[in-house]
């Protein structure tokens, strides 16, 4: 591996940076369409952080494509009902339904689930293939590729051979830095995450449901992990001083200061974590090309979004299906696939990207636009919510390359 010697293109694998869901995903979606695979990842170890992750109906979907939806639902918690209430006066703005109706109309369950678990279950799945190669503490730091394949160059000097490159590198991607160049978009949005033991979480707010409080200038989170034995907490709030991109560890007092006038009920979520993870968010402008040749970026690498749709690892899951149609679609022609993959995904990618900053906004809202916000679902039915969302929810591997045909 650790050699440029030209070999036969088809006996080198394909090369993921980044061992994260996106790049899991892709390397299950890889030998799926009979590639070798080796993954390099910069962390010591191919892991998870921990934290809570909410699924869609399309996440599932794509599971299912990648052989291990068997495994994913086993460790999943299925909700009851999404539910949003006003922080200020706890009045609730909006509920919809996921039990047996939704799941009928979108063919599978609303889902959270540790991120563990998922990454777990992905992992499972591409060591089971007995395809893919993992290479640890190596962050790529260089690309090059020639009209036979593609070459990465690590931090110590070392290269790595293959015959096609996906960029499953995250936010902070080398490789689409080194391919695009674009600014990121510090949105000021900070964001605390914790995970609390159910003895530890209130029993007023131990629901079966993914539920959200909206503030003026921030939010707060909270849905069961593991069998209920568990409880995801994400608070998020527009900081005072000038962020940089990035995760620190926080303080309670820092949380503590951001929620003053909020409601009783929703103010003991900021007291529960013993400890804090802190980050500020980013994402950036949606690009039109993000395949180049034989290298194509994924996930976060691609399109980078903040998390108010709940959506950014799930885009990733179904760009790695999508790959492996593209693939399966142009006879394993790695520039046409990659091709092909960018059209069926920019556009939907795109949406994510940009509702999600809408609804940051309409989940931060205050004074009268706070007032609209609150109007804006009273008494809409579950079947006008799910037609809303239809377009997401929607999504399975017969249709993912369709968007490709306009
Ligand atoms: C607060 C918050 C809540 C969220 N909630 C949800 C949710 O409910 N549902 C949902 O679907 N999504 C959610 N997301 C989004 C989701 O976490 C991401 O979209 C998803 O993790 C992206 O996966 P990825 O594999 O593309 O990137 P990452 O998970 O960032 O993985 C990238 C991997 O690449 C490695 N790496 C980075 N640079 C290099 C390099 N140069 N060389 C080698 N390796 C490298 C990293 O160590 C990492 O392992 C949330 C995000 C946040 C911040």
């Amino acid at each position: 591996m650790t050699s440029t010697q030209p070999s036969p293109a088809s006996s080198l694998p394909v090369i993921v940076a980044g061992g994260g869901i996106g790049g899991l995903a892709a390397a299950l979606a890889l030998t799926r369409q009979g590639f070798a695979v080796t993954v390099l990842e910069q962390a010591p170890e191919i892991g998870e952080i921990g934290a809570g992750i909410q699924l869609g109906p399309n996440a599932f979907h794509a599971f299912d494509a990648l052989g291990i939806g068997d495994k994913a639902r086993s460790r999943a918690v299925y909700t009851d009902y999404m539910v949003m209430h006003d922080a200020i006066d706890a009045y609730q703005v909006g509920k919809i339904s996921t039990g047996e109706a939704f799941r009928q109309r979108f063919g599978n369950p609303y889902a959270v689930i540790h991120r563990a678990d998922v990454h777990l279950s992905l992992l499972e799945g591409a060591l089971d293939t007995g395809r893919v190669q993992f290479i640890t503490s190596t962050r790529v730091s260089k690309v090059e590729q020639d009209p036979d394949g593609v070459t990465v160059t690590d931090q110590h000097g070392t290269t790595y051979r293959g015959q096609a490159l996906i960029g499953a590198d995250g936010v902070k991607s080398v490789i689409r830095e080194t391919l695009v160049g674009d600014p990121a978009r510090v949105t000021g949005h900070v964001v605390y995450r914790a995970v609390v033991e159910k003895e530890d979480f209130p029993a007023d707010l131990q629901w079966n449901a993914a539920s959200i409080w909206v503030g003026p200038n921030c939010h707060l989170v909270h849905y069961p992990l593991r069998g209920g034995e568990q409880y995801n907490v994400v608070v998020t709030f527009h900081s005072r001083q000038q962020e940089e991109w990035g995760v620190t560890e926080g303080s309670k007092e820092e949380v503590q200061s951001y929620f003053q006038g909020i409601c009783p009920t929703a103010r003991q979520l900021i007291d529960l974590p013993k400890s804090w993870k802190r980050w500020a968010t980013a994402d950036r402008d949606p690009i039109g090309q993000w395949s180049f040749g034989r290298i194509t970026l994924l996930g976060d690498a691609a399109h980078p979004t903040t998390q108010y749709l709940a959506q950014g690892a799930c885009m990733a899951i179904e760009d790695a299906v999508t790959l492996g149609e593209a693939l399966k679609a142009k006879n394993n022609d790695f520039v046409q696939a990659f091709d092909l993959y960018q059209k069926a995904r920019i556009s939907r990618t795109a949406r994510i990207v940009l509702s999600a900053r809408e609804m940051g906004r309409i989940y931060h809202a205050k004074g009268v636009e706070r007032l609209v916000r609150n109007d804006l679902w009273r008494g809409r039915s579950d079947e006008r919510f799910y037609d809303a969302m239809e377009w997401l929810y929607g999504w399975n591997v017969a249709n993912c390359l369709s968007a490709a045909q306009h």
